[in-house]
Parts: structure tokens; C-alpha cells; sequence
């Protein structure tokens, strides 16, 4: 079969669009015909690698996908083949106290496909049953494909960390980002007001066709003085961060009283001043957040079922010239996701 691998870490010509054998099915697994799979910028960080942080290679990098069943374990009686199905991205044991809870994003085992285990850029992918969920009838595989990674980290960060109310404010950062896109519209959907930045106007347009209410240029605006203005001073009450150094300052300037900043990553650097005076007197709150749980996948596909959520596709890439797309996401021009047609 023809996949994608890196061998070892660096720019996008280290992936290698390749033949490999075929992956084995394990009693518990399914056997997937890819048919699309999804970039995020998990995907970059994997194939730059990050110091501290060991990855096993060769590996078929790709968290999101999507496909139809081709294969199965004797041991896998409800799916059958011909099922089109959506890969779960969390991997975790199954059996600690975090996983029998169902809080598997904080199993100590947890990983994610295309990160820990090979991934989705595939024309098959073999993993365990308990990783894929039925599309719904309403969807491509691309969109389909969009969904999980993206969904699941701004849904976390919204309904389960930040527990965000009706009429709150909710600063989302980089809304034509993947997260950002999906965090309008949960946001939204939780009746929330939604400021939301991008880099373009052209950017800030799709924003508020996705729901979002007020628009900042932080090319042309500060973030923290139009948030101001948009609330009459109160103050954000939710931030969703995940851009890290560039925007933490302003995030923090943002915030109201009683705020809570939930953040996900920090693609443009981890190490954040904090002026501890202004937390405490604010009672304002510092969350961490890392995907979700699989329950989680599980209700926002009811969302996206009933078409209150929707995934949001920028453009379309041959699996063959992945390359391109990663090129593509490092320049930060995309609205949304960028997918991989297998
Ligand atoms: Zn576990």
C-alpha cells in the first residue's frame, strides 16, 4: 500500500510518499480504507520533532481521517465491512483509574494517532475497534476527516474546562485557525457572545459568517483595547489561547474579572510572563487543556449530525503531495482545515 512516513525529523521534504506492507489486524482491530485524512499542526511538530519529546520512527504521521471498513478482528461483532467510519484520535490503556472514569485524555499512557502510533496519511490504516465511530449519513469523508482533533481540543477547552454560560464573552485567538473555527461555533452553540482575531479581513468575513460577533485585525488593532471596547470594560470572560508568547500579554489584558484563560499549545513559544498581582486581586484562573475525551467525540458528532456544528474546509490536497499541504499550514493562510484526499 502507498503511505506516508517520515524517517526522520525536518522540513516537509523528509515525507515520503511510499510503498509499504500492508498493517496486520489484530483480534480487537478494524482494517480502514482511508479516504481522507486531515493536517494539523500537530502534524508539523511531529515531523519538525520537539526537543524532550521522542517519537518512534519510521512513522505515518496524520491524527484525523477517515475511511471505509475493508477488514476486522474476529473479535469485532457490531461494524461490519462497507461501514464508513471516523478515526478517534486518542490512544490510552483502557484499564487505569482516568480511563474507567472516562477522563482518557488524562490516562498516563495517553497519545494520539499519527503521534504515538502510526496515523491516517494511509491507503489502510489497522487500528483498535474502540478508535473508530460511524460517520454520520450527512457527511463527506472529508468532512468528516476534519472533525476529531480540532473539535475535540475546543470543546474540551470550552464546555468542559472553561464551562462557558450563555451571554459570556468568549475571546477566541486566530478564529480561521482549526481550533479557532471550531471554537466559534461551540461557543456559539453555548449562546455565548464570540470577539474573535484574525490576520486579514478576508479572515474576519468567514469569522462572522461561522457566528462570530465581534472582529479584530490584529494586524491593524490591539487585541486587548477592541475586547475592551466590545464588552464596555468588562473583559473577556472566556480566552481561548493557543497561539502562546506572541499573544499571551494581550490575552491576559483581555481578560475580566473571575476570566478564565484556557490554553492548548504554543505554537509561537511556551515561556509567559504573568504578573501574579493581577491574577489574585482578579480572581482569574490559568487552565491547562489537551484534547478531549472520547465521550466528548461522541456529543459533538451529535451536534454536527443535527448540523449546529460543522466542519470547516479550506482546501484540498492529493495524499501524494502532502508536502504542499504542510507547506500550505506553515504559512497560516488557510480558513479552517486542510485535507489530504487518499
Ligand atoms: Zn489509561
Amino acid at each position: 500500500m502507498k503511505a506516508v512516513r517520515i524517517h526522520k525529523h525536518g522540513g516537509p521534504e523528509v515525507l515520503q510518499y511510499e510503498e509499504i506492507p500492508e498493517p496486520s489486524v489484530g483480534n480487537q482491530d478494524v482494517l480502514v480504507q482511508m479516504k481522507a485524512a486531515s493536517v494539523n499542526h500537530l502534524d508539523v511538530w511531529v515531523r519538525q520533532g520537539i526537543p524532550g519529546w521522542k517519537v518512534s520512527l519510521p512513522l505515518i504521521p496524520g491524527s484525523d481521517g477517515a475511511g471505509i471498513i475493508v477488514g476486522k478482528g474476529e473479535g469485532v461483532k457490531d461494524l461490519i465491512t462497507g461501514d464508513k467510519v471516523l478515526i478517534i484520535p486518542n490512544v490510552s490503556c483502557g484499564n487505569c483509574e482516568q480511563c474507567v472514569n472516562g477522563d482518557d485524555n488524562l490516562c498516563s499512557d495517553y497519545g494520539i494517532v499519527g503521534e504515538t502510533c502510526n496515523g491516517c496519511d494511509a491507503e489502510l490504516v489497522s487500528l483498535p475497534r474502540r478508535n473508530v465511530i460511524p460517520i454520520p449519513k450527512n457527511l463527506t469523508y472529508e468532512e468528516a476527516a476534519a472533525i476529531p482533533l480540532v473539535f475535540m481540543t475546543a470543546w474540551h477547552m470550552l464546555v468542559a474546562k472553561a464551562q462557558v454560560k450563555p451571554e459570556q464573552f468568549v475571546l477566541v485567538l486566530a478564529g480561521g485557525s482549526g481550533v479557532g473555527s471550531a471554537a466559534i461555533q461551540i461557543a456559539k452553540l453555548h449562546g455565548a457572545k464570540v470577539i474573535t482575531t484574525a490576520g486579514s479581513d478576508e479572515k474576519l468575513e468567514k469569522a462572522k459568517a461561522l457566528g462570530a460577533d465581534f472582529l479584530i485585525n490584529h494586524h491593524k488593532e490591539t487585541i486587548s483595547e477592541k475586547v475592551k471596547q466590545f464588552t464596555e470594560n468588562r473583559g473577556a470572560d472566556v480566552v481561548l489561547e493557543h497561539v502562546g508568547k506572541a499573544t499571551w500579554q494581550e490575552s491576559l489584558k483581555s481578560l475580566a474579572k473571575c476570566g478564565k484563560i484556557v490554553t492548548c499549545g504554543a505554537t509561537t513559544g511556551a515561556d509567559v510572563g504573568i504578573n501574579l498581582n493581577h491574577l489574585f486581586y482578579k480572581h482569574q484562573q490559568i487552565i491547562g487543556s489537551t484534547m478531549a475525551t472520547r465521550g466528548e467525540l461522541f456529543e459533538i458528532m451529535n451536534f454536527v449530525r443535527q448540523k449546529k456544528l460543522k466542519p470547516v474546509i479550506d482546501k484540498e490536497f492529493f495524499l501524494k503531495d502532502v508536502a504542499e499541504a504542510h507547506k500550505y499550514i506553515e504559512t497560516g493562510k488557510q480558513f479552517g482545515k486542510v485535507i489530504l484526499t487518499i
